[in-house]
């Protein structure tokens, strides 16, 4: 059965408290005491626990580890079965900021200290926003939960993808109408490539987000007039060709060379920052199949 769409102004009001959050310089700061933010204005989307994408995800990247909304949200509150079309699940874009993108430009080995910077602060940032959105809709008599924040959260094995886990932050924005996929693997949105992703699923009901394409790679300007690929000439390691991602390398190339250099370097602790492909390319602030290059984007700030 499904529930009746409810909580006509629920969603306009984790907007407006996702928003806010951020637009506070205590929560969003490059690192912390810091006045310049981790992040931009966050574009947010929504999607049905019942989503038939939920389950696809599961089959095709590993029914033995991958969750649906339900089975998250199951081992958030055991004791309270849930049916998916009981759920909505909320999922949020950051954007980087101008000047860490343009400080990332000049990046062709190493990472910029800024982009080092948003990968540590900023993903505490967004681990904190996650810990607030679930208190938020408590307050809204609402049960949520993060399921990167979930104790079961783990990296897996996917026998087509390799490295996963149990959930993905960039799938789920994908299924919530927020983006496409590009050659690199990153999730190309309306504010670009350039970002972090959250989310939370809660028990709640209303309209879901409408998602504005048919494929799941039709952002990305590889898979439209192959005459891109300029991610693949900014990756240091090669890991990217047309072909797609290789994440062995990459992953290689993080582990050996770009964190070291951060411990080393810059922050003094080992960080997996790297996202060269993000950067100078022509999907880093804005979707390229819709909007000229170089025209200013919803996430830009200060
Ligand atoms: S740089 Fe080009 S090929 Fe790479 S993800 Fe962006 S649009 Fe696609
Ligand atoms: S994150 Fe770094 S190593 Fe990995 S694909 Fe992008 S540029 Fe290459």
């Amino acid at each position: 059965m499904v529930v009746k769409m409810a909580h006509h102004n629920l969603l306009e009001k984790i907007e407006e408290y996702i928003t806010g959050w951020m637009a506070d310089r205590a929560n969003n700061a490059i690192e912390p005491g810091s006045a310049k933010p981790a992040f931009g204005v966050p574009l947010i989307g929504a999607a049905c626990g019942e989503d038939p994408l939920f389950p696809f995800l599961k089959n095709d990247i590993g029914t033995d580890f991958y969750w649906t909304p339900e089975q998250a949200y199951g081992l958030a509150f055991p004791d309270q079965p849930v049916k998916p079309d009981e759920l909505m699940v909320i999922s949020w874009v950051l954007p980087q900021t101008k000047e860490t993108r343009t400080a990332h430009r000049q990046a062709k080995n190493f990472p910029s200290i800024e982009w080092s910077k948003a990968r540590h602060y900023g993903e505490m940032v967004n681990g904190k926003l996650r810990q607030s959105v679930v208190r938020f809709l408590k307050e809204q008599g609402v049960k949520s939960c993060a399921p990167m924040l979930l104790p079961q959260f783990k990296k897996s094995i996917s026998d087509r993808y390799g490295f996963a886990s149990s959930w993905s932050e960039r799938h789920t924005a994908y299924v919530c109408g927020l983006g496409t996929f590009g050659l690199s693997d990153g999730l190309i949105t309306s504010v670009g490539k350039a970002i972090r992703v959250g989310s939370v699923i809660g028990k709640m009901r209303f309209e879901p987000t409408t998602r504005s394409y048919q494929r799941h790679q039709q952002w990305c300007l590889h898979f439209n007039d192959k005459k891109c690929m300029v991610c693949a000439r900014r990756c240091p390691a090669d890991a990217i060709s047309s072909e797609g991602h290789d994440k062995k390398k990459c992953k290689t190339y993080i582990r050996s060379v770009t964190a070291p250099h951060v411990e080393q370097e810059q922050l003094g602790v080992r960080v997996n920052s790297c996202g060269i492909c993000q950067t100078k390319v022509p999907c880093e602030s804005f979707n390229p199949t819709r909007r000229k290059r170089g025209s200013r984007t919803l996430g830009e700030v200060g």
